[in-house]
């Protein structure tokens, strides 16, 4: 099982760390496979593609995106371009479809953190985030995932590098796909995640940890 790490943010939005560290401390835990998911921007996500293939690095970026919709937040990922912010969530789904991308309702019910509140969105993206390890209502996430059938994933959320890995997608690929950075990697991972092929795992970030903003 190849562990995905599919939602983390650089300091190209609100997150403490750069994006080489980022990648740095991802191999340093051994996740061979992630996204970095800067708030309505893809300059994160850009930048770790230039420096692992600059740098040959042994992970695979997949590129990602975290939209703020006017119903709340969704992931989207293998996109080369960006959707634009603060459209309905319907709407946004449908943009992102279109350009190819494989869209996430992330952390769904949290209202206090811009999660989206109605469950009919979930008929409507390719996956849901069960398990988001900053989110207080998994369970909600993991219902209703359940009750309309929806692939499922998880991720940590991490806005610095300490949270990396606190939320995996493993996902059940050949180790011979390794070190590839191409999209018939991307396209096997969420092949995988359709075909209910993968598990996930995650621990909660503490409190304690994301009352110091340090590691948020
Ligand atoms: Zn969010
Ligand atoms: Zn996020």
């Amino acid at each position: 099982m190849l562990k995905y790490e599919p939602h983390v943010h650089s300091n190209h939005s609100d997150g403490n760390n750069s994006v080489k560290e980022i990648l740095d401390e991802a191999i340093k835990k051994k996740i061979e496979i992630i996204s970095i998911t800067d708030h309505d921007t893809l300059n994160g996500s850009l930048e770790a593609i230039e420096i692992v293939n600059e740098e040959h690095l042994p992970i695979i970026v997949i590129p990602g995106i975290e939209i703020s919709t006017k119903n709340g937040h969704l992931l989207v990922y293998r996109i080369d371009r960006e959707v634009e912010k603060g459209m309905e969530m319907a709407e946004t789904i449908k943009a992102a479809k279109e350009l190819g991308g494989f869209t996430v309702l992330t952390h769904p019910f949290e209202f206090y953190r811009h999660g989206c509140v109605k469950p009919n969105y979930f008929k409507h993206v390719d996956a849901v985030e069960v398990f988001n390890a900053k989110s207080y209502l998994n369970f909600l996430a993991s219902y209703f995932a359940n009750k309309y059938k929806k692939p499922i994933m998880a991720g940590s959320d991490a806005h610095s590098v300490y949270t990396i890995g606190y939320g995996l997608t493993l996902v059940d690929l050949n180790v011979e796909m390794k070190h590839k950075n191409d999209n018939t990697v991307s396209n096997r991972v969420f092949e995988a995640i359709m075909g209910f092929k993968v598990k996930i795992e995650g621990k909660r970030v503490p409190l304690r940890l994301r009352l110091t903003k340090l590691f948020k």
